[in-house]
Parts: C-alpha cells; sequence; structure tokens
C-alpha cells in the first residue's frame, strides 16, 4: 500500500485508487485519492 500526504485532511493517509504515473522528467510517482475526503494525492516513490 501506497500512502501519501493529503492536503485537505493535512496529514498522511493511504492512498486509495493508487496508480503509477510517470512524470514528463521520467520520475515515477503515485497518484491516488484520500480515503476520507477523496481529495487527489500523489507521493513520489522513495527508491
Ligand atoms: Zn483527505
Amino acid at each position: 500500500m501506497s500512502e501519501g500526504r493529503c492536503m485537505k485532511c493535512k496529514k498522511q493517509v493511504e492512498i486509495k485508487d493508487a496508480k503509477k504515473v510517470k512524470s514528463k522528467k521520467g520520475k515515477e510517482y503515485i497518484r491516488g485519492v484520500c480515503p476520507k475526503c477523496g481529495t487527489t494525492v500523489c507521493t513520489f516513490k522513495l527508491d
């Protein structure tokens, strides 16, 4: 499971519907939604 910081809840949440996305610069990151408020949450992979 991936975690990211929700800007609305202002805390670390478990990302729902997490999908791997590649940015224009070729960096991979995870994008999904906050399970509590539905706000888009992104997190960069730390590897
Ligand atoms: Zn939230």
